[in-house]
């Protein structure tokens, strides 16, 4: 009895991430819905300072990730959601 009760609880527990992973992803804003671009200007309103950019800590010049905005973002790019840390 215990061992099914396990088994049922990690189906839920699976379907429960299998959900927020997908609803995440959906949430996320396209970079051009954004007006994301890779290479902004110079009055440093750039990802890499941005509250939302996670960079990648191996390579910070290489693309990282952004909390808003789908796929890669790189640190020199900017979009709508620009928001000083
Ligand atoms: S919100 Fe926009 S400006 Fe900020 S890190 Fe994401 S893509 Fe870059």
């Amino acid at each position: 009895m215990p061992k099914r009760r396990r088994v049922t609880l990690g189906l839920g527990g699976f379907v429960w991430l299998a959900s927020t992973r997908a609803l995440l992803a959906d949430t996320l804003e396209s970079p051009k819905a954004a007006g994301y671009t890779d290479q902004h200007g110079t009055d440093g309103d750039v990802c890499a300072t941005c509250q939302f950019f996670r960079p990648d800590h191996a390579a910070p010049a290489r693309a990282g990730r952004c909390q808003l905005v789908a796929g890669p973002i790189m640190p020199t790019g900017h979009c709508y959601f620009y928001a000083r840390r």
